[in-house]
């Protein structure tokens, strides 16, 4: 666990320290092999479901004071909380720590090995090196405007669509359903963030923690609710309005708008923000019904139909049907 700074130590000894507990306590109840990589899932799984509960003590009552709309009849929410939780307890832990600090640690060999010196945000930008937050704020600014390219692209090229229109299928758009997605598409966000947190030197121990709050941040986007953040911060962070807006009906596919997963401010850099939106209906009149409403597997078997339909058709994401 590398660290630049007295905090970044203290954090890093504090994680020991709860990790070592953790490994105590399975060697008191019989567990002897693996007990080091037992502890470190166990200690990041609990982090994302920590982050899940606050995410949901957050929403639930926006959603139940403030709320947008509300459904007839509500469909189940079972697969979209499978996907937050199959995120937090699996791909997080696995992806976001195993992964990201397996490649750091090879990534810093290959460049010493090389004498390639190595790129690290605070050293480039003396300002970043002054307070660890600055450097957490800075690797978490860079790593969101390298998504809302990731997510930018993913709406231009057919095949790409095909697997991002999981997202877009919901009807009934509530803080759960920021998780949904299809596995395809978290393998590429994972492999985009991972790329450009190695390219800027984020610590493997950062990283997560980075990931936890795009987490956050994305479930509080997703809420069925009618709060603003006021001028200002909506013009900074994505409101639930404007990642509404996102989700429209006529704005599937080709035509979309906010593409911002966590900073509005780079769609309004990039000239794709719109605000003042009164978007309620969510969904992509395009989507198999198995992709809105079906189960956890139906939702990825038909996702990935309609990847290989999309890709069929050319490079293009097609003109999208509306109002059905
Ligand atoms: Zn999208
Ligand atoms: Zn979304």
């Amino acid at each position: 666990m590398m660290s630049t700074s007295h905090t970044h130590l203290w954090i890093a000894l504090s994680i020991d320290c709860i990790v070592h507990g953790i490994q105590s306590m399975l060697i008191a109840i019989g567990g002897h092999e693996h007990t080091q990589i037992a502890s470190l899932w166990i200690f990041f799984s609990a982090c994302g479901v920590a982050e899940l509960l606050i995410s949901f003590l957050l929403c639930t009552p926006l959603e139940h004071l403030r709320p947008l709309t509300s459904w007839p009849k509500r469909n189940s929410i079972a697969p979209d909380v499978a996907y937050a939780l199959f995120v937090r307890t699996v791909l997080f832990p696995l992806i976001a720590y195993f992964e990201y600090s397996w490649l750091h640690t090879h990534f810093n060999g290959f460049l010493q090995a090389h004498a390639i010196p190595p790129v690290v945000l605070s050293r480039l930008l003396p300002f970043f090196a002054a307070a660890p937050i600055m450097s957490f704020v800075g690797n978490f600014a860079i790593l969101d405007l390298a998504d809302y390219w990731r997510h930018r692209l993913s709406h231009r090229y057919g095949w790409w669509y095909g697997i991002h229109s999981l997202h877009h299928a919901e009807e009934q758009m509530t803080f759960w359903s920021d998780d949904r997605s299809h596995i395809l598409e978290d393998a590429i966000t994972y492999l985009w963030l991972i790329s450009v947190g190695l390219i800027i030197g984020v610590p493997s121990l950062q990283f997560p923690f980075l990931i936890l709050g795009f987490r956050l941040l994305g479930s509080i986007a997703h809420s069925n609710t009618r709060i603003s953040y006021g001028w200002l911060g909506d013009h900074i962070f994505i409101s639930p309005r404007f990642h509404r807006t996102h989700h429209a009906l006529r704005a599937a596919g080709r035509r979309s708008c906010n593409f911002g997963t966590a900073l509005s401010l780079w769609d309004v850099f990039f000239q794709t923000a719109k605000f003042h939106d009164n978007t309620v209906e969510t969904g992509d009149a395009g989507a198999e019904r198995a992709m809105v409403n079906g189960s956890w597997a139906e939702q990825q078997q038909a996702g990935f139909r309609r990847m290989v339909r999309l890709a069929r058709r050319g490079r293009k994401v097609p003109a999208v049907r509306t109002g059905s």
